[in-house]
């Protein structure tokens, strides 16, 4: 059995497949009654011809001028026109034929006798009311044909109307899904859109997926080094753990010998501190012996242009321990020719002996010079103030001894760099005891109870203002100069910077008539800190190298005019600063209760230098000239009166 279709699927069947609809007979029945109908059966239909029929006596005059088809051709549109033209085809020539016959059947259908002659009007009558009866069966037929045609016209009325209620369903179906459609396609526009961006994003994709895959590959190739390496290094570590466990063993064992001598360096190391403390004490018993202030003479040698004085002036015999030691003796001969002239006798010669603790002829050199107060340098390192000083008067050679001769020539170098050079050489060595040291430096000149800044720089300069000696605080021994530059220093360079710095210093201040050097005591201070913090050790001392201002008197004989006057004031002070020196050293000797510090700058500034715990050092200058002999003489006498003082048992600043 069929299955049933929905009306909409079959018109689109139809309209697919082009079906010709008069092939759905069960739908179509009229059509199908209608072609199959005899022309007999199509009295309704032709009525007008019918009628037209009975009035005839010939079947030919009732054949219709046109097919029946053509009336057929009103069946409901829906079989559609397509069918239209195939029925026409087929069913004209058939029903053309048919009516022929049917027209002629009931003809046919009588029995006809032949040809009645024309007086036969009975037989005749007969005949006509044969065929009369013949027709009215056959209205009789088309009628019932008639009655069932309306019946089928309604009925196909009725279908037609379902039809059309169908159709309309249908279009309606078909708009919707014509918009159904339009949206499907709209949709679908969108999905292509879609689909395209899709593509687009696939080949970026792809793209992407091409780089990663490639970057794959290389991370896998990375990755395979990596794993020969990492097996390599596998390897080697367990090659190195295998050394390191036999390295662990040698270290336990090293282990125990360390410690055996970290044991034997902190027993050594006490040795050795208690041996530095030893040495400090015994070098300090040593100086002392020598005694805490000791004079040095020396003698500069003759300068060329100068004349050579007469044999025997000075004399520099053999200590008591014969003429293979250092001299210490002195002597200065002199004869007063005036005398001579006036007795007429040869005038007797003055002879003056001098002893100190040293005599440096006149071709001593520096180095020798320097060798002899290397001591005290080590003194002050171990913490006791020190202090050196030249005396003479000017042109002896004070300058030379302690700063040196020509600059840049190591050979003339004087005490302050060797000293200074020494210094820090001693405290590196001594780091490796634990001593730290600091050194600074500061140096000043006193001129006519002045006080100033050697040290100075361009731009200080004018702004520093006056130089006074204050002490560094409140309740504080330590003194220091108001407006002086103290500059650390750690090594000869820095110090020869400063020396040249002073140097400079002073001959801006230096007048065609004044050599105001040598009218002025120069200063050079060095305050040595040194601690040692591993046994909370500190010491303390200032090392202080003095070149006195020339000791010469002013000639009383001499006009005083207004340079003359200016220059007894400056002798006077320096005079003045010089004896108070001597009374200072006196007091100290003398252990008196009042020291005259006070009196003079110098020994203001110095007070900290000198007195009890200090050692003290004083060149005395000598101009090897015969015109000289006087101020020779005056400086040996103040020096012989200087080396009989002995200060008491110098103590180290230590804390
Ligand atoms: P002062 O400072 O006492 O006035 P200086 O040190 O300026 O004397 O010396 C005067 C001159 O004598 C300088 O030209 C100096 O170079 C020279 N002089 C001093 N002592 C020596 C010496 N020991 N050897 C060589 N020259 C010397
Ligand atoms: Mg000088």
């Amino acid at each position: 059995m069929e299955p049933q279709r929905s009306p909409l699927s079959e018109v689109k069947g139809n309209v697919e497949l082009k079906k010709p609809l008069v092939k759905a007979p069960t739908r179509l029945p009229l059509s199908q009654r209608r072609l199959k109908r005899r022309p007999d059966q199509m009295e309704d239909t032709l009525e007008p011809q019918k009628k037209r029929i009975r009035g005839l006596s010939t079947v030919t005059k009732i054949a219709p001028s046109r097919p029946v088809t053509s009336a057929l051709n009103t069946v409901p549109q829906t079989q559609g026109q397509t069918t239209a033209p195939k029925v026409t085809k087929k069913t004209g020539p058939r029903c053309s034929t048919t009516i022929t016959t049917a027209a002629t059947a009931p003809v046919l259908g009588v029995k006809r006798p032949s040809k009645r002659p024309a007086w036969d009007l009975k037989g005749q009558l007969v005949d006509l009311n044969a065929e009369l009866r013949c027709y009215h069966e056959k209205t009789q037929t088309l009628d019932q044909e008639n009655q069932q045609l309306r019946e089928q016209l309604k009925e196909t009325q009725q279908q037609a109307t379902a039809l059309g209620s169908k159709h309309r369903t249908l279009e309606e179906e078909l708009t919707r899904l014509r918009v159904q459609t339009e949206h499907g396609q709209q949709e679908l526009g969108n999905l292509k859109a879609h689909v395209l961006e899709l593509e687009e994003q696939l080949g970026l994709k792809e793209g992407l997926v091409q780089e990663l895959q490639k970057e794959q590959l290389e991370l896998q190739e990375e990755r395979r080094r990596l794993a020969t390496r990492l097996e390599d290094q596998e390897r080697r570590l367990q090659a190195s753990e295998a050394a390191l466990s036999c390295s662990q063993v040698e270290v336990a064992s090293l282990r125990q010998e360390t410690a055996a001598q970290a044991a034997l360096l902190t027993e050594r190391g006490e040795r050795l501190h208690g041996l530095e403390m030893e040495r400090r004490r015994l070098h300090n018993q040593l100086q002392e012996l020598k005694g805490n202030i000791r004079v040095f003479c020396r003698v500069r040698p003759v300068l060329p242009g100068e004349p050579t004085p007469l044999s025997g002036f000075l004399q520099f015999p053999s200590g008591p321990n014969g003429p293979s030691n250092p001299p210490t003796r002195l002597s200065l001969s002199w004869s007063d020719e005036r005398r001579s002239t006036l007795s007429g006798a040869p005038a007797p010669t003055t002879r003056h002996d001098f002893s100190f603790d040293r005599v440096f002829p006149p071709g001593s050199r520096q180095e020798e010079v320097f060798e002899e107060i290397s001591m005290l340098v080590q003194s002050a390192l171990d913490g006791y103030p020190v202090c050196i000083f030249a005396y003479g008067q000017t042109g002896s050679g004070k300058t030379f001894t302690m700063e040196g001769g020509l600059e840049g020539d190591p050979q003339t170098e004087g005490l302050i760099p060797r000293a200074l050079r020494h210094l820090f050489s001693v405290a590196q060595e001594m780091s490796v005891q634990g001593w730290t040291y600091n050194f600074v430096a500061s140096y000043v000149e006193i001129y006519n109870e002045t006080v100033r800044d050697l040290l100075a720089t361009r731009t200080r300069k004018g702004q520093g203002g006056e130089c006074e000696i204050r002490r560094a605080g409140p309740g504080s021994k330590e003194l220091t100069v108001t407006n002086a530059r103290y500059v650390p220093v750690s090594c000869e360079k820095e110090v020869e910077a400063l020396l040249h710095l002073a140097h400079q210093n002073r001959a801006v201040a230096r007048t065609a008539h004044n050599e105001r050097s040598s009218r002025s005591h120069s200063v050079f201070q060095l305050q040595i800190y040194g601690e040692h913090t591993g046994r909370g050790l500190q010491c303390m001392a200032p090392l202080s190298l003095v070149d006195l201002a020339g000791s010469e008197r002013l000639d009383p004989g001499l006009a005083l005019g207004q340079e003359e006057q200016k220059r007894l004031r400056e002798t006077q002070a320096i005079n003045s600063s010089l004896s108070t020196l001597g009374l200072v050293i006196m007091a100290l000797s003398n252990k008196e209760s009042h020291v005259p510090y006070r009196n003079s700058k110098l020994t203001y500034l110095l007070q900290n230098s000198l007195g009890g715990s200090a050692k003290m050092l004083m060149f005395v200058n000598i101009s090897p000239l015969e015109e000289n002999f006087s101020e020779s003489l005056n400086s040996l006498r103040f020096a012989s009166k200087v080396n009989q003082c002995v200060i008491g048992t110098a103590q180290a600043n230590r804390k």
